[in-house]
């Protein structure tokens, strides 16, 4: 990582007074590195580089710390996150489910306002009510930061009123923090060369977000539903047949070494085709005669299972709610939608607000 690191900041340097010279101004942030044991938030103003060590009962200019949504009040300065261990959740409530936003920061609002899930703040709305972030938050668009702050404050107001936000990690997520960096939008770009480092180095396990996003699952139940980015392959169910086996490698698979996929091969399989995040069987026709569904839920003890990844143009439900398919294309930054489940029932939840039942 060093070496790619010193060679990454050598080609930055180079080709950083093209890219200033030529571009729009953008801001970026904020990132929360650990130094000597402070916490210092680091962000980009203007494709200037901006920091400050961060306090508790911290003075007002810290309220100008870039994202929208980022708030040092829910920001723990004692410790980072560590992984989430809690992954079967029951609710009377009501749940909802939203997916592949890749950085589409405006709709994945427009849907959370529409949907009664924030209100015009973009403060929590939704009581003791379910919000599952399922993966691929990442690439793509240009606010993936400001999501990512969002989510986190949502995370943390919604425990205060006795609900919940579940962010699942999707492959974009496990792409930018293994360092595949192809699809980030050219914005981050700029990041990288006003930071002087790659995305998956400000994303380290020792930074705030890194830790964060590193605490955070593949997949969960809630009641009768399981819910991951891509999906679950019989071959995957076969190695690691219950979810706590696949959240233990998918987080391993992360920041794993070449010693480590030869010692433990189940990581080529978690981080594959047919791994967790990747999977789009349940829509390939000609896989979907070989795989059953009943038998997938059945082995998870579950009745429905609801998914991201594939995108299509509405949510879709497949063989009688057994499968639901939840990517609706936020990517293209025009529209999307957002799962509703209350009373038994399924709705597609639209940008203008109407329930449509699935
Ligand atoms: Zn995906």
């Amino acid at each position: 990582m060093q070496i790619r690191t010193l060679l990454y900041c050598l080609a930055m340097a180079l080709s950083t007074t093209a890219l200033f010279a030529q571009g729009p101004s953008f801001n970026d942030g904020p990132y929360i590195f650990v130094e000597d044991e402070v916490y210092v938030a680091k962000w980009m103003l203007n494709n200037a580089l901006q920091s400050q060590p961060l306090q508790e009962n911290a003075p007002a200019e810290q309220a100008k710390i870039a994202a929208r949504d980022f708030s040092l009040d829910f920001v723990n300065l004692q410790a980072l996150p560590k992984p989430q261990k809690k992954i079967h959740f029951k609710t009377d409530s009501k749940i909802a489910a939203l997916s592949d936003i890749h950085g589409q920061y405006d709709v994945a609002v427009k849907l959370l306002q529409a949907n009664g899930i924030i209100d015009t703040n973009n403060d929590w709305s939704w009581g003791d009510g379910h919000l599952v972030i399922a993966g691929d938050v990442f690439d793509r668009g240009d606010q993936v930061t400001e999501i990512i702050w969002l989510i986190h404050k949502l995370e943390k107001q919604a425990t205060q009123a006795g609900g919940r936000v579940h962010f699942l990690l999707g492959n974009h997520e496990l792409m930018v923090l293994t360092g595949d960096l192809r699809y980030v939008h050219q914005k981050y770009r700029y990041t990288m060369a006003v930071f002087g480092m790659p995305l998956d180095s400000l994303l380290s396990p020792n930074t705030y977000l890194g830790a964060w996003l590193r605490s955070k699952p593949l997949a969960i139940t809630i009641n009768d539903m399981a819910f991951v980015h891509g999906g679950f392959s019989e071959l995957l169910l076969e190695y690691l047949p219950d979810l706590e086996a696949i959240n233990a490698n998918g987080r391993a698979f992360i920041d794993a070494k070449s010693k480590d996929f030869e010692e433990n091969p189940l990581l080529n399989l978690v981080g594959g085709n047919m791994g967790p995040v990747w999977y789009r069987g349940y829509f390939d026709e000609e896989v979907t005669k070989k795989q059953n569904a009943k038998r997938i839920l059945k082995k998870l003890d579950v009745d429905h299972l609801v998914v991201g990844h594939t995108s299509h143009e509405a949510i879709i439900s497949l063989f009688d709610h057994q499968i639901i398919g939840i990517d609706s294309s936020i990517k293209f930054g025009k529209s999307g939608e957002i799962l509703i489940r209350e009373n038994d029932e399924f709705f597609r939840g639209t940008i203008f607000g109407d329930q449509i039942k699935l």
